[in-house]
């Protein structure tokens, strides 16, 4: 079960450059020395008494003490100088765990991911955990990226289709050419194509406001309840 949200100190012990304008930081927990979250929850960093930057946890509730946050920095903001300026060794302060971006194992209904580059953050920690722990019924990811480089969990996600024959995985990138020139278009394309029947679906869409607008307003069209179309709105 997910801790209430606590303020919360832990320490970098490492950072990783994933593409050129994505970084990851792993944080050993300090205080409390464990985070218990659900997968898909956010930390926030206090930048001032009124502002705030939110990341989402990149790893799974298997590893309480250990928190991953995996940002976009191009953005170039408090929140992308703060990310780009971690270094092994700080400690960093931040209250956690929040948010409702999250899938319950007791849900009858197959999930569908939809993501948008660094908007695969919480999906990346709620398919993780899925797979970490045996479930073994159908779930689909359809993630865009502009380019591979920015596809920066694709070979995990590779790797659990390959082991995992029940998640479909559809990488999306963008072409010079025709409705993937963007991630709104390229998801609605392929989320059109891949789920011809929404009946007993439940979709989890994270990225831009554009994109979630278009991929919601596709699915409802076919059908679904609006209500089931969960997202997480990362700008
Ligand atoms: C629930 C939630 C979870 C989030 N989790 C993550 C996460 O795991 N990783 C992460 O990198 N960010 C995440 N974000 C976004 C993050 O909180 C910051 O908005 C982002 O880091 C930019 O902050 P900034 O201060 O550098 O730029 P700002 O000055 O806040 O933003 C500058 C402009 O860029 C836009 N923008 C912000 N992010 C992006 C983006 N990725 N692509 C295009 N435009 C953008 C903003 O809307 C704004 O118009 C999350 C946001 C929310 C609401």
């Amino acid at each position: 079960m997910a801790d209430k949200p606590r303020e919360c100190r832990a320490r970098v012990i490492a950072v990783r450059r994933l593409a050129a304008e994505i970084l990851e930081a792993d944080l050993l927990m300090l205080e409390p020395l464990e985070l218990a979250f659900a997968a898909g929850q956010w930390v926030s960093v206090p930048f001032g008494p009124k502002t705030v930057r939110v990341y989402s946890i990149a790893s799974t509730p298997q590893s309480p003490k250990l928190l991953t946050l995996c940002a976009d920095v191009a953005p170039g903001g408090i929140g992308s100088t703060w990310f780009r300026a971690l270094a092994v060794g700080d400690e960093v302060r931040f209250k956690g765990p929040q948010g409702g971006f999250v899938f319950t194992r007791a849900d009858p209904r197959r999930p569908l991911f939809v993501a948008e580059e660094i908007g695969i953050v919480p999906v990346r920690s709620i398919v993780g955990e899925l797979y970490a722990t045996g479930f073994g019924r159908p779930a689909t990811l359809a993630y865009w990226a502009r380019d591979p480089g920015w596809l920066v969990y694709d070979a995990e996600f590779l790797s659990f289709a390959r082991r995992h024959p029940s998640f479909a995985y559809h990488p999306v990138m963008a072409s010079a050419t025709g409705p993937w020139q963007d991630a709104a278009g390229g998801l609605a394309e392929v989320v059109d194509r891949i789920v011809p029947d929404v009946d007993g679906l439940v979709a989890y869409v994270c990225g831009g406001e554009r994109m979630i607008h278009r991929v919601r307003d596709l699915l409802v069209a076919k059908g679904l309840d609006r209500k089931a179309v969960r997202w997480e709105k990362f700008w």
